[in-house]
């Protein structure tokens, strides 16, 4: 199993299909951990940069990618890239490269090794958080898996069976590499959209792999008002249905420590699964 990179204490990554909100979750769990005084880095890894925006009151800032555009990899300070957001949750956008050219994943592999350089991980924060696109677990995508920068993963799913196939290919992706990489699912959250009988269907894919559904968020108004905002719902609207279960969520991220390889799923039995708890 390859060594610790880092001096970090939780290393966690969220992955999902794009558009499951995964950065709902992400951001709304930083902010919720760093209320609680804990040091928190929120890693968006997303070719869309958007993953801080509700931390940094809406706006959308430098990330590494772009800043490696004009400038070389050595002559960058942390300074250029992290940037802090609400309750002092510190924020760094990997970034993507210009749709039609260049792998989407890219970005992710050079701001590892942007932060590496500049000792963004030395800093020994209590978590890092990173927020990755699980459509495609190819190149940079998978490097937190694959390298072990990321000690648990959380699947952020939907009922709709695109959200499972896109969780079911980054249960492969664990399973491959977990011999030499320290990387383990730690939990699925459903983020509920309203799909008929979605949460027989969550909860039987969690159990197809052993687990229970960490939680059940529900579809709230109180996202889009707080993203309108530029603020997460635990800053705007911390006593909605979704900040309670959210909050209710991070103390779960805080006290629970499974850790499994998960066995995969192959397509045909994740198809008979949903069908069956679609009809029970
Ligand atoms: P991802 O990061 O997975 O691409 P986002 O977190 O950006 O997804 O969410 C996609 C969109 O769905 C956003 O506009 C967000 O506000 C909205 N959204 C996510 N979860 C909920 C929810 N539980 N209730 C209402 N809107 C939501
Ligand atoms: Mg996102």
């Amino acid at each position: 199993m390859t060594p610790r990179k880092n001096p970090v204490s939780r290393q966690i990554a969220f992955y999902g299909k794009g558009g499951i909100g995964k950065s709902m979750v992400a951001a709304n769990l930083s902010a919720v951990l760093a209320g609680r005084g804990r040091s928190v880095l929120q890693v968006g890894c997303d070719p869309k940069a958007d993953s801080c925006k509700a931390l940094l009151g809406g706006r959308k800032v430098a990330n590494v990618l772009e800043l490696l555009k004009t400038r070389s990899a050595d002559s960058l300070a942390a300074k250029d890239f992290l940037h802090e957001g609400f309750a002092g949750v510190h924020c760094i956008e990997a970034g993507g490269p210009e749709p039609g050219i260049g792998c989407a994943g890219r970005g992710i592999i050079l701001a590892i090794d942007v932060m590496t350089k500049t000792g963004v991980y030395a800093r020994g924060y209590d978590y890092v958080i990173y927020d990755v696109l699980g459509d495609v677990v190819c190149g940079g995508f998978a490097v937190p898996i694959r390298e072990g920068y990321a000690d648990r993963v959380y699947l952020v799913v939907s009922g709709e069976f695109l959200s499972l196939y896109a969780a079911n290919n980054i249960m492969k992706a664990i399973h491959r590499h977990a011999q030499r990489s320290a990387t383990r699912l730690a939990g699925i959250v459903a983020n509920l959209t309203g799909a008929p009988r979605e949460r027989p269907i969550v909860t039987a894919f969690a159990a197809a792999y052993g687990l229970e559904v960490l939680e059940f968020l529900p579809r709230d108004p109180a996202v889009q008002d707080s993203e309108n905002h530029g603020m997460s719902v635990i800053e705007r609207h911390p006593d909605s249905p979704i900040g309670k279960r959210l909050a209710a969520l991070a103390r779960k991220i805080e006290t629970r420590t499974t850790a499994i390889v998960p066995k995969p799923l192959d397509d045909s039995s994740l198809n008979a699964l949903v069908l069956r708890a679609a009809r029970s």
